[in-house]
């Protein structure tokens, strides 16, 4: 079996596991309680809490612990808009291709009479800075833009787009789910207000993630209780994928550069072989990518059924977000970047871990290839193209 949908989930990595069963076994107290257990449970809360800050060049009084990137996408976007209310500004710019958590969390701020100014993405997948700057309004009180896509792996530029953001005085919040741990982040050199991670997208569990947060900035609750996480966060905290999550996040940093050494080898070499498919289309930039996302669209197939028949095959891949996948309406994403309905519908994402190797790459070349071809052959609509009846469109 190839896996080949890490940035939908990551498989756990051993460290993590053996840190977490460690903790279940031992470190067991509420970090609250005032006992030795109780206490030892803390020390790993603070270590871990420590040893994330150092990651992204924070303090670690600016971290924030919480259930994951949706939760921490969720508080960061509130607060800052529960600050600008406070100001009378009430103007949020994002973008078009933001995960459903940031942009799920926008609409219902619309409700509340907020206005949303989303900005296109251009073809290659990326935001441009001087587009974020000409949105930007004397009431706005946020803007919020992802660190890498999830479904086509783009990178955008932050750092820009804090600088801009630093300038006028607005805040400036990052969804870097899928970019900790694959590409070094500092908060401080890149003018970043405030993070979203998650720790299952870098070999961690499920379930636990963190918000960073400048200092200063006032956090509005999402979860009211007790007083964890300096009052903003209540509910006794999740120990062992604390601690499992710092783990990941270690290991996960140092091998950035390997990685993308290695793995963005690999990558390169499947977006080549890919990409001599006829009537085929890399999604989004060829090198402002992850090193594990290799995003394609497929004229004349139903995204669906090549992955269906791919994990015949044993290749686990996805069509875009895991969140979209079982409904019929095309990616947002796939929109966002220009492509058609007809096109967006052929998608496959294939993102690839360090674990991969060239026979693994070769096998998911020649399988993807054997796939296409035969549901291209099935085809109706393949049909009418090839008897020049429609216009081919990539
Ligand atoms: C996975 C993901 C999320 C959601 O994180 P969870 O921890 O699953 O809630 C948010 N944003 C992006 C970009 C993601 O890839």
């Amino acid at each position: 079996m190839i896996y080949a949908d890490n940035a939908a989930t990551t498989k756990m990595s051993e460290k993590a596991i053996n840190t977490m069963v460690a903790m279940m076994n031992e470190t067991y107290g509420n970090p609250s309680s005032l006992y030795e257990v109780g206490q030892k449970a803390k020390e790993v809360l603070e270590d871990a809490r420590k040893q994330i800050a150092e990651k992204i060049n924070a303090d670690p009084k600016e971290i924030y612990f919480t259930s994951g990137g949706s939760e921490a996408d969720n508080q960061a976007i509130l607060s800052a808009a529960k600050l600008g209310e406070k100001d009378g500004k009430k103007h949020i710019v994002s973008s078009v291709f933001e995960h459903h958590a940031v942009l799920h969390t926008l609409e219902r701020l619309k409700k509340e009479g907020f206005e949303i100014t989303l900005v296109e993405v251009h073809d290659d997948g990326l935001v441009r800075p001087e587009e974020v700057e000409a949105a930007l309004r004397d009431d706005t009180c946020l803007v919020t833009i992802m660190y890498a896509n999830n479904e086509i792996g783009t990178i955008q530029p932050i750092k820009e787009i804090g600088e801009i953001c630093r300038k006028r005085n607005i805040l400036f919040h990052t969804d870097a789910v899928q970019a900790i741990g694959h590409v070094p982040i500092d908060v401080e050199k890149e003018n970043i207000d405030m993070l979203s991670a998650s720790a299952h997208k870098f070999h961690g569990p499920k379930g636990v993630g963190f918000l960073y947060v400048k200092r200063g900035i006032r956090l509005t609750n999402l979860i009211e209780g007790g007083a964890q996480e300096r009052g903003k966060r209540a509910g006794t905290e999740n120990v062992p994928g604390i601690a499992a999550m710092a783990v990941a996040l270690e290991d996960a940093c140092r091998n950035i550069e390997k990685n993308a050494k290695n793995v963005g080898e690999k990558r390169d070499k499947l977006i080549k072989a890919l990409g001599e498919i006829p009537h085929s289309a890399l999604n989004g930039d060829s090198t402002k990518r992850l090193y594990g996302n290799v995003s394609f669209c497929f004229e004349g197939i139903e995204g669906e059924s090549l992955l269906l028949l791919l994990d015949d095959k044993g290749i686990q891949a996805s069509s875009g977000s895991a969140c979209t996948s079982g409904s019929l309406d095309p990616s947002h994403v796939m929109l966002a970047i220009g492509r058609p309905h007809e096109v967006a519908h052929g998608s496959l994402r294939l993102s690839i871990g360090d674990d991969i190797t060239d026979k693994d790459v070769d096998y998911i070349v020649d399988s993807v290839k054997e796939v296409v071809e035969y549901l291209r052959g099935i085809s109706p609509v393949w049909g009418d193209l090839k008897a020049g009846n429609r216009e081919y469109i990539l």
